[in-house]
């Protein structure tokens, strides 16, 4: 028999899906990590599974006990599924300049969830400051604290970038990602350096954070702009994205984003989230760089609908000054 051991079992090992239409376009083979298909639906799947074995095997997390996080969604809905599947309760702090699919999705799942006014991270109301009080505060509870608990990054390290090595046969140029906690960028290019110190590691930004400007002058300067994007941009050097192995970086504007997941919606058939399309314009603009005939691999890291009310929302568009392609 050919089976999956549970929850657990059913989170990674994501296909690696060729984007035909963008591979036609720019000679390069564009390849994109399936995380959307991941049980619960993205790559933040990983990293909940490694925070919460990981607390495990310390004796930080005894049976029955809660697990607490700030988390703008996904990596909630993941440690929701996983702490049902092994008996623990979850209390999830988020912003509330979130999508309601996410908050809603929360609940049905059986979270507690906590949402909190969306303020700066130097702020003591601040929501991810708010769960680690929390978790403080109560018997048998960890913070997950997914930003600076770099067994984060473990995830992608042992999972995400073998899988990518064994899955391109070793025959990888480039590996691009967007950042919000850094676990996926820091892990990933651990891994991928250490086979082949020649792969270029490219993190793609998005407006109004400032990874870009850490990655290419060593400071953390917010750029100019916001984005619509939800779960990647960072306003400091967190501890898993500190680890990161970066050699280039660029920035994507929200409407090269909008404009990639509506054609990609219409031309592949894949309906993909705001980081997945901000990680797509990042691999061809690395392939426009690098030129022809490099395999570029990145993170489709969610699927599209959680974002109905807002990037598939022409009405939501507007309000931002962003408009869908012409069909
Ligand atoms: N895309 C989505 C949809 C996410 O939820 C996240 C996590 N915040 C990311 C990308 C960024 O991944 P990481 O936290 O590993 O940097």
């Amino acid at each position: 028999m050919d089976t999956l051991d549970g929850f657990a079992g059913s989170i990674g090992n994501t296909p690696l899906i060729r984007l035909n239409s963008l591979s036609e376009a720019t000679g390069c083979e564009i390849l994109g990590k399936a995380e959307f298909m991941s049980a619960g639906g993205s790559v933040k799947d990983r990293a909940a599974l490694w925070m919460i074995q990981c607390a495990e095997a310390r004796g930080d997390l005894q049976p029955g006990g809660t697990v607490v996080e700030g988390t703008a969604g996904n990596t909630g809905i993941g440690l929701v599924h996983v702490c049902n599947a092994r008996g623990y309760k979850t209390v999830i702090y988020m912003p509330d300049n979130q999508s309601r699919e996410k908050v809603d999705l929360l609940n049905t799942l059986g979270a507690e969830v906590r949402v909190v006014k969306t303020v700066p991270y130097k702020d003591e109301m601040n929501y991810q400051k708010q769960a680690g009080r929390f978790a403080a505060s109560i018997d048998g509870a960890i913070w997950a604290n997914q930003f600076d608990n770099t067994d984060n990054a473990l995830a992608h390290y042992e999972s995400t970038g073998p899988e990518i090595w064994r899955q391109t046969d070793g025959r990888v140029d480039a590996f691009v990602s967007a950042s919000g906690t850094g676990g996926t960028i820091a892990g990933t290019s651990n891994f991928l350096k250490e086979q082949n110190a020649d792969i270029q590691i490219v993190l793609a930004d998005c407006m109004g954070s400032a990874l870009h400007s850490w990655a290419t002058t060593g400071e953390p300067v917010m750029s100019a702009g916001g984005s619509i994007t939800e779960g990647i941009g960072n306003s400091r050097i967190t501890d898993n994205q500190a680890q990161a192995r970066v050699d280039d970086a660029l920035q994507v504007d929200d409407q090269a984003m909008v404009d990639m997941v509506y054609n990609l919606l219409r031309t592949e058939g894949l309906f993909l989230g705001s980081s997945a399309g901000i990680n797509l314009c990042g691999a061809v603009e690395t392939a426009r760089r690098l030129g022809p005939g490099h395999t570029i691999v990145t993170m489709l890291c969610d699927g599209g609908s959680k974002y109905q009310s807002r990037l598939y929302n022409l009405d939501f568009l507007a309000s931002k000054g962003l408009t869908a392609p012409e069909r």
